[in-house]
């Protein structure tokens, strides 16, 4: 998340909120959003044999209906969307080895609470274990609540998430990793390493610490052909900056609309360790019209760089079998704005662990030799790689980082980044400094359990 006016809003929660609510909120967006009724299917029936994995995959879209009030997230408060630029979706990927049944859904959307992903667990039913997943996207809908009307613009005073929009996208969801069951065949997967082209990305925080490489996982059916490309890089969607008012996927859009036009079936893009702060290097006093033509320019660099990589790689030999394990963890600590969000009612509470912390969740999605760390937030590179020792550890030879995953906590950052005044920022909205190692800790008790 990024809040530009966050200055005014650390100073507003000093004033008295109830005393001047009411008077000076805006009156736009105005009613509920109001979607199409959308029927939520059965899931398959298990249909796999054991050692035979399966794949399937889906899109769906997740567009608010044009001229609907919808707030948008990511930046300072009551950005209302003007029109709709382009559609946002959710892409879902589904795995099955015949014993266990996993998929991964991510949303074109700036983050979704552990209850929204309990809720959208709920609705797939106990059948499927499933990651829900944001690309962070700061040109969506606020799923989060903290982008509302604001007093003064400074002080939030509603939430910003649209009732009726919400429930309707986490059948979305749920319909998503449904449909993506219901294609699933028999596949085998490549994956690769491969290099994210120079010029796209830049760390505002530490500009020598640019990850050079992304994970690129292809299913393709036994002849050969691609079921779904997954594209795992970390940036944050904010390329179209704070002044444009357009619903759009950002440059998450163009890259998978790459892929599915460049022949690697589905395309999917899941964010990775974005936090403290990886964002598009689109120059600062570019207007909406050049970010938006950068953000396609650089779907499609990454796009190509994923596909040129992986469309060499070979398959890899089996078995291939699939588990996503979870582990609950108690967060000591957090931050006093997420505390004042918290009391106001403006965001989801979370579940309180019996220390008095907040619950989240860790988890391991894997295939093969393939695994991500799933981590409940925004980590910084730097706690990107030690997750992704974590899983070295464990023997994966391939892996990523699922961000903002089951979870949007918030930066997760190495300790010794709470000390160094260029993350000022990412501190105020984090879940404390002992976040990223109680997770990195609990990913790797997940293998010494086992
Ligand atoms: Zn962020």
């Amino acid at each position: 998340m990024s809040w530009t006016r966050r200055r005014c809003l650390r100073a507003g929660l000093g004033l008295g909120l109830g005393a001047v609510a009411g008077c000076i909120l805006p009156d736009r967006p105005g009613p509920d959003v109001r979607h199409p009724v959308f029927p939520l299917g059965p899931m398959p029936p298990a249909r796999g044999s054991q050692g035979i994995l399966r794949v399937g995959a889906a899109a769906v879209d997740i567009t608010p209906p044009e001229g609907s009030p919808v707030w948008l997230a990511g930046y300072g408060f009551e950005r209302p969307m003007m029109r709709v630029h382009d559609r946002i979706s959710a892409r879902a990927l589904y795995l099955d080895d015949g014993v266990r049944r996993v998929a991964l859904v991510v949303a074109d959307v700036v983050g979704l609470s552990l209850a929204a992903a309990a809720r959208v667990r709920q609705l797939v039913g106990p059948e499927v274990a499933v990651v829900v997943a944001s690309t962070h996207n700061h040109q969506g809908p606020d799923t989060l609540g903290y982008w509302g009307p604001a007093i003064l613009h400074a002080v939030p005073a509603e939430t910003g998430i649209r009732p009726g929009y919400q429930r309707g996208l986490e059948r979305r969801l749920a319909q998503a990793v449904a449909r993506a069951a219901w294609s699933a065949r028999p596949a085998r997967l490549a994956a690769v390493e491969a290099r994210v082209p120079p010029g796209r990305v830049k760390n505002l925080r530490d500009p020598d610490d640019v990850p050079e490489t992304m994970l690129v996982l292809q299913a393709r059916s036994l002849s050969g052909a691609p079921i779904a490309t997954l594209v795992n890089a970390a940036c944050h969607p904010e390329t179209l900056g704070d002044r444009a008012r357009l619903l759009s996927a950002d440059f998450p859009g163009p890259l998978r609309d790459a892929l599915e036009a460049g022949g690697g079936g589905v395309g999917v893009f899941v964010n990775g360790a974005l936090g403290g702060m990886l964002t598009a290097a689109v120059p600062d006093e570019a207007d909406v019209q050049e970010r938006l033509t950068f953000a396609r320019a650089m779907g499609e660099a990454l796009a190509g760089a994923a596909l040129g990589a992986v469309s060499g790689a070979p398959t890899l030999p089996g078995p291939t079998p699939v588990a996503l394990v979870t582990a609950p963890v108690e967060l000591a600590g957090g931050s006093d704005l997420y505390a004042f969000l918290e009391r106001t009612g403006l965001v989801e509470a979370p579940a309180r662990g019996p220390g008095g912390g907040l619950m989240t969740e860790v988890g391991r999605l894997s295939v093969g030799p393939v695994a991500f760390g799933v981590m409940p937030g925004e980590p910084t590179p730097r706690v990107g790689r030690q997750v992704q020792a974590v899983l070295r550890e464990a023997g994966f030879a391939f892996t990523g980082v699922v961000g903002l995953g089951d979870d949007e906590l918030g930066y997760l950052l190495d300790p010794a980044q709470f000390d160094d005044p260029a993350f000022g920022y990412e501190v105020s909205v984090s879940p404390g400094r002992g976040a990223a190692p109680a997770l990195t800790a609990a990913l790797s008790e997940i293998h010494s359990k086992r």
